[in-house]
């Protein structure tokens, strides 16, 4: 795990005992013989790649997921050994990289297999095939392509394909009728690839919320994301999901400046908020470059376990709050989070935000540092801007 200098106020943290509880609600959903793929793409939902892959490995998942090859090949730097697939499309240019680095490839176009092997020049690369049955994004959509797929395979030694996976389009709405759609396509081209003597070691179709909806009927492994960060694929999903989940990230900061105000005066760019007398301002050092957006004006933080209303705009680095009672320079200000009985959830800054909670830990920049927690300690921080 990282342990990176910081200098600055505001920081977010990441209870790594939460991913670890998260990924057992999973394990224990599942039966037993189905392994977990983590999704650490988007530097795990803004939680920190590293960690968050190293936690999720020590609680049990078998496999790493991310989104680009970088992602992956930054994984392989920071020393982790585990099995990582790139879900993604990969330039079939950097299939050699991939395979020398031990990095797994979704594949699922003809073309791509053959310029690939045009440059692997003799070593073995570890893909998985992805089917499209209805997310129309990624995949392999007819039988004919199949086809031809399949055929190339033949006598190809080193394409070893150790995987076959589809995504749902709709896991985390209420109405199963097209996860069924789905997963019936899914089984046909399945059947087919295994009558051509196709047959992957890992078959995985759900992601979080599929792994809630039918966790025995979607293959021996599923790609856990959003909830082994403790959050709810949807609100629908919360109220089917038959386990708890805690989530990880939290995000803090300090008052730099405190002031008392006199009647009428003016707070921040467009001088858009004026005072009224007597009342107590308090600045804090975050602001939209950081991801702390301007349209979470409207919002409010905590401090001192009390609501203390966002004033006037946002600034890039920065912004003020109202503070309910004369505070001191210093004190400690929660943007999402508890403090005493005042909770504010990544799903309340969502709906705020009329946006799902998959975007806000991810649009928390590379300024705010990470610090992870376990079991109460800290154990690390990830600082991209300052490295070492
Ligand atoms: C991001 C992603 C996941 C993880 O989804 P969650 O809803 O976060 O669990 C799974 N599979 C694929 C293909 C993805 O792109």
């Amino acid at each position: 795990m990282q342990n990176q200098p910081f200098y600055r106020e505001t920081w977010a943290e990441i209870n790594l005992d939460a991913i670890k509880q998260n990924i057992n609600a999973y394990k224990n959903h599942v039966p037993s013989g189905v392994s977990i793929m983590a999704v650490v793409k988007a530097n795990g939902y803004g939680h920190g790649a590293v960690a968050t892959a190293e936690t999720a490995i020590q609680a049990g998942a078998s496999y790493l997921a991310v989104a680009i090859l970088d992602e992956a090949l930054a994984l392989r730097e920071e020393g982790i050994t585990a099995p990582i697939l790139v879900l993604g499309w990969v330039p079939p240019i950097h299939a050699k990289l991939a395979a020398e680095q031990d990095i797994t490839l979704t594949v699922f176009q003809l073309e791509w297999l053959e310029q690939a092997e045009a440059i692997l020049s003799g070593l073995s690369l570890a893909i998985h095939l992805k089917l499209d049955t209805g997310m129309g994004r990624l995949g392999i959509k007819e039988e004919k392509e199949a086809k031809l797929i399949v055929e190339w395979l033949r006598n190809k030694p080193l394409v070893n394909v150790e995987g076959l996976y589809t995504h749902f389009a709709t896991a985390d709405e209420p109405d199963n009728s097209f996860i069924e759609v789905q997963r019936n396509r899914f089984e046909e081209m399945a059947s087919y690839l295994e009558s051509e003597g196709i047959e992957p070691t890992w078959i995985h179709l759900g992601n979080s919320a599929g792994a809630i909806r039918i966790p025995e009927r979607i293959g021996n492994m599923i790609r856990v994301g959003i909830s082994m960060y403790g959050l709810s694929p949807s609100q629908e999903m919360k109220s089917v999901q038959p386990f708890n989940l805690y989530p990880a990230f939290s995000l803090h900061s300090q008052l730099v400046h405190v002031k008392q105000m006199k009647e009428g005066e003016p707070i921040s760019y467009g001088s858009t908020y004026h005072t009224t007398e007597g009342e107590w301002i308090g600045t804090v050092p975050i602001g939209y470059a950081d991801g702390w957006i301007r349209k979470l004006r409207d919002g409010y933080v905590l401090v001192n376990g009390e609501q203390a209303p966002i004033v006037g705009r946002i600034c890039m680095d920065q912004f003020m709050v109202r503070l309910p009672h004369p505070t001191t320079i210093g004190t400690h200000v929660t943007l999402i989070g508890q403090q005493g009985s005042e909770e504010i959830t990544i799903d309340d800054i969502a709906e705020r935000l009329e946006t799902i909670n998959y975007e806000i830990p991810c649009m928390i920049g590379p300024r705010v540092p990470r610090i992870f927690r376990d079991d109460g300690e800290k154990k690390g921080v990830m600082n991209t801007i300052l490295k070492k």
